[in-house]
């Protein structure tokens, strides 16, 4: 490894805040969190009136909280010492401008909002779990996310324009008995294909039904939707009714993260089948098959020696054939 591609430690830059217009100057980290004191790069018009354009002086500091994005799971807040001043001609006060950290009034900084979004969209974290992540109530990251989600669409009106790979998924949204407790989220998956990057969000349509896909596309423009070629969602037979209705052309396939999943439900049903087979009663920890059940999970390329002789010992048999064959 080259010495000379490192550069001295720096809060700063580790945590993306030189991105958000801050600087770190002080920490307090702890088991439960971390927070980081910061400060606002100073622009060149912040000490000048926005009324008259005379010299302003600096009457105090005031603080302002932000959820920022966790590091290690850890979640880190930000305190952000703002500057005001006060005109030395009209009196008129002022604060510094922390717009590049975050929109007036958030309560999350513009990294945790995409990091928000990212969790629920492409990691499909539940909402409950982001706002553990960023240390917030699970309102505020409801809000917050909602809210982003909505200014990221309205204001790319173009987002539509050559996708023709999506995906459809349904995301658990709230844990209460009041409202829809689902959203139907489409995605753009061309990045993903291409490699470039994470999946785009599209939209987001409360409820989970074939008719809520349905109606969406229905609303697509009809050149839009004749150009999907394919469409990636789970094992939910409504979206791919819905599709084979609205988007006759395109070929529906399962995303990546349902296959997983989906192979290894059938692996563990396949192992619980033959235990009952051979033994007559389920798993116990001394039977060989329901100790390598977390194994006979591990992708080939990831397997330890030890891991691999003990599949192999599994296998030398012909009683797990049907296991392996799995
Ligand atoms: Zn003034």
């Amino acid at each position: 490894m080259d010495d000379a591609t490192f550069c001295p430690p720096d809060l700063t830059a580790f945590c993306r805040l030189d991105d958000l217009g801050l600087v770190v100057v002080g920490q307090r980290v702890t088991a439960a969190g971390a927070v980081l004191v910061c400060r606002v790069v100073a622009g060149p018009e912040d000490g000048f009136c926005r009324r008259c354009g005379a010299h302003g002086l600096v009457r105090d500091c005031v603080t302002r909280r932000l959820a920022h994005e966790p590091f290690g799971w850890r979640p880190t807040t930000l305190l952000v010492r703002v500057r005001r001043y006060r005109c030395g001609g009209c009196a008129h006060v002022w604060r510094q401008d922390t717009l590049a950290a975050a929109e007036p009034r958030s309560r999350l900084s513009r990294a945790a909002l995409r990091w928000a979004l990212v969790a629920l969209v492409v990691q499909h974290l539940t909402i409950a779990r982001v706002a553990t992540a960023l240390g917030v109530a699970w309102d505020t990251a409801n809000d917050a996310v909602l809210a982003e989600g909505h200014r990221v669409l309205i204001s790319d009106p173009t987002r539509f324009d050559a996708v023709n790979v999506i995906g459809v998924d349904e995301h658990v949204w709230r844990h209460t008995r009041h409202g829809d407790k689902y959203v139907t989220v489409v995605i753009d998956l061309i990045p993903v294909r291409d490699g470039v990057g994470p999946a785009r969000l599209l939209d987001m349509v409360a409820g989970r039904s074939k008719q809520v896909f349905a109606t969406w596309l229905a609303a697509r423009p009809k050149a839009w939707a004749a150009g999907i070629e394919v469409v990636a969602m789970d094992g939910f037979t409504g979206f791919k009714t819905a599709a084979a209705e609205e988007l006759p052309a395109a070929v529906a396939v399962m995303d990546p993260f349902h296959v997983v999943r989906l192979a290894g439900d059938a692996l563990d049903r396949s192992r619980r089948r033959i235990q009952q087979e051979l033994h007559g009663h389920r798993g116990l920890a001394g039977d060989p098959l329901y100790r390598a059940r977390r194994t006979l999970h591990t992708g080939v390329d990831l397997l330890t020696e030890r891991q691999v002789a003990r599949l192999e010992a599994l296998f030398a048999g012909d009683e797990h054939l049907q296991v392996e064959a799995t």
